[in-house]
C-alpha cells in the first residue's frame, strides 16, 4: 500500500525554503529552482535532463557547470539525493516533509518498471551494515544502499493502470 503524497511539491519548497532561511543556508534562484524541479519530478531526473527543464523554465542559457554546483550544493545540505545506479537525483523525500537539515541515513527502493525511486529510512539497514563491515575491521564513511526490483503499484494486479515508463 503506498500513501499519498503528504505534501504538494510548492508547499514542500516553501517549508524547505523556510528552513534553509531559519538555519541561514542560502537558497539562491538557481538552487530553489534545481529543488523545485525535482520536487515536481516524479522520477529521479540526471542532471542534463535538469538542465534542459531549467532552461525551459527559465527561457535562458543554463550552463552544466551551474546545474552541477547547485546539485552539488543541494546534495551536501541533504535536500537531494543521487541515486547511483541511475546517476540521477531526487528531492529528499524527509526535507519534503519537514524542511530538512536532518543527518539521516537513507536507502533507495528504485522502480524498474516506472522508474520512480522511494527513499525509505531503516537505522538497522545502517546499524546492520555498518557492524558488518566492524567486524572485518572496515569503517564506514558513505553507506549507498540501492535496491532495484519492482515497486508495490507496478506489482499489483492487473485492475489497476501500470504506470508509464519516462519519457
Ligand atoms: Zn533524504
Ligand atoms: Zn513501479
Amino acid at each position: 500500500m503506498i500513501e499519498p503524497p503528504l505534501v504538494t511539491p510548492s508547499a514542500a519548497l516553501a517549508r524547505i525554503a523556510a528552513s534553509c532561511a531559519s538555519r541561514g543556508i542560502r537558497l539562491t534562484a538557481t538552487r530553489r529552482l534545481v529543488l523545485g524541479l525535482l520536487l515536481e519530478a516524479e522520477r529521479p531526473l540526471g542532471a542534463y535532463l535538469l538542465m534542459e527543464r531549467l532552461r525551459a523554465t527559465t527561457r535562458q542559457a543554463v550552463s552544466p557547470p551551474t546545474v552541477y554546483r547547485a546539485l552539488d550544493f543541494l546534495a551536501r545540505e541533504r535536500l537531494v539525493h543521487r541515486i547511483e545506479r541511475l546517476d540521477a537525483f531526487v528531492a529528499c523525500a524527509a526535507a519534503a516533509r519537514d524542511g530538512g537539515g536532518h543527518a539521516h541515513l537513507h536507502q533507495f527502493l528504485v522502480c524498474r518498471r516506472c522508474g520512480r525511486a522511494e527513499e525509505i529510512h531503516d537505522p538497522a539497514v545502517a546499524l546492520a551494515l555498518s557492524g558488518a563491515a566492524g567486524q572485518v575491521g572496515f569503517s564506514a564513511h558513505r553507506m549507498t544502499v540501492e535496491l532495484e526490483g519492482e515497486c508495490a503499484r507496478c506489482a499489483a494486479p492487473k485492475a489497476e493502470p501500470r504506470h508509464q515508463p519516462p519519457t
